[in-house]
């Protein structure tokens, strides 16, 4: 089984976006009450539990009508949620890594509630208890099973979120193998010689500029208009997020649809080289790329296969020798005879990275090489140049023919 989010716009009437915000309202207090209670509990070394603040819920209530009209188990789960944020808060300081105190909540700080098992009811609308009967744009069918639901605002408009469990389906062998090389000029270069590129990100930029100069320029803090541009503002960023997204998703269902393997450097390791770090903190869009691929991967049955990334954009993929070359060079030139394009170079070392990894840790392949021939375009110069990746006398053991 596999958990999936759902997403779907929220169209509230004035009297529920009231009820929203209310509910938003009174889970922001409560979370900021709840907090203080940690703190001071802290103090005086009687630490809370999440059962104890939740079994107050009934006395609170009974003095605020605010509170009790809203739905029990949405206010249960704020004050879970505040317990996860602690206990994360304390699973870092025992890990000696560096960690930020829990922070209260401002007005603009707590966008999100949840129902964590009823309360909630979805047909042609979706209906929300304690809030009502709202419109509800679903753009796509809705498989498998609703586990919970969170209610978000996000630059002014209203989304429901589906958590949902699903039975994934497995898709047919493939013995067809890629390596990916995630770039700081391309968004990625794929060893067939794919070049995709970041093609959202400029005309969004400049979109994105506009909207801020816009708030730069509106200068008296409270006013309506500065108010507006900051909401315009939001919904720039906003759509490039959402633009980002439905690529990468696209992009990331295409490979696992068609490739049985898929070699990627794992950017998550520690003591990562300059060029590679420089990768790892260019843009976050790559970690959740990554993420994508590999929950997509394991729920289509396919291997996500993720290698050490020293060395790749350095590594001779014909005959392994380094090369040792700046970031601002673009072409791999070895002694060897080959010359290709650095980022291209890189996919194919990072590909046979992979399919050595794969053949070590799977001992039940039969012995192969494993050829793979560049596609003729991309060869800059030596065009006599064939590169074929040979796994070596003791890496073959492990290795069968898939394409056979
Ligand atoms: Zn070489």
């Amino acid at each position: 089984m596999a958990r999936k989010t759902v997403k779907f716009r929220l169209y509230p009437n004035r009297s529920q976006r009231e009820r929203l915000t209310a509910t938003l309202d009174v889970c922001r207090e409560l979370y900021n009450a709840g907090l203080q209670e940690r703190i001071e509990a802290w103090k005086c070394r009687t630490p809370v539990r999440v059962f104890d603040q939740i079994n107050q819920l009934p006395e609170i209530k009974a003095v605020r009508p605010d509170v009790a009209g809203v739905f029990s188990q949405v206010l249960q789960d704020t004050l879970r949620r505040l317990d996860k944020t602690y206990q994360a808060f304390f699973a870092r300081v025992q890990r000696g890594q560096k960690a930020g105190f829990p922070r209260f909540k401002g007005r603009n700080r707590y966008d999100s509630f949840t129902y964590p098992q009823s309360g909630f009811a979805l047909g042609t609308k979706l209906q929300l208890s304690k809030i009502g009967n709202l419109k509800i744009k679903q753009h796509r069918d809705m498989e498998g099973e609703i586990k919970t639901l969170t209610i978000g605002r996000e630059a002014g408009c209203w989304y429901a979120c589906f958590s949902v469990q699903y039975e994934p389906t497995r898709l047919p062998h493939s013995s067809n193998n890629i390596g990916i090389d995630v770039g700081l000029e391309a968004f990625a270069t794929l060893s067939d010689g794919t070049r995709i590129e970041n093609r959202y990100y400029k005309t969004a930029q400049a979109k994105l500029r506009r909207a801020q100069r816009k708030v730069a320029r509106r200068q008296n803090k409270k006013s309506q208009r500065r108010h507006k541009a900051i909401l315009l503002l939001q919904k720039a960023h906003r759509h490039v997020a959402n633009q980002r997204k439905d690529f990468q998703h696209k992009l990331s269902t295409q490979l696992v649809q068609n490739f049985g393997t898929i070699a990627v450097e794992d950017l998550n390791i520690k003591g990562l080289s300059a060029g590679v770090l420089a990768k790892a903190i260019h843009d976050v869009g790559w970690s959740t790329f990554l993420n994508m691929l590999a929950y997509k991967a394991e729920n289509a049955g396919r291997q996500l296969v993720k290698i050490d990334p020293k060395y790749t954009s350095q590594e001779c993929p014909n005959c392994h020798a380094i090369a040792k070359k700046a970031l601002s060079k673009r072409v791999h030139r070895c002694d060897c005879g080959l010359t290709i394009g650095r980022d291209h170079a890189a996919t194919f070392v990072i590909l046979g990275r992979g399919l050595r990894l794969q053949a070590q840790t799977a001992g039940q392949f039969a012995p192969v090489a494993c050829e793979k021939p560049l596609p003729s375009g991309c060869l800059q110069g030596g065009e006599d140049v064939t590169l074929v990746m040979v796994l070596s006398e003791e890496e073959r053991p492990a290795y069968r023919d898939r394409a056979a």
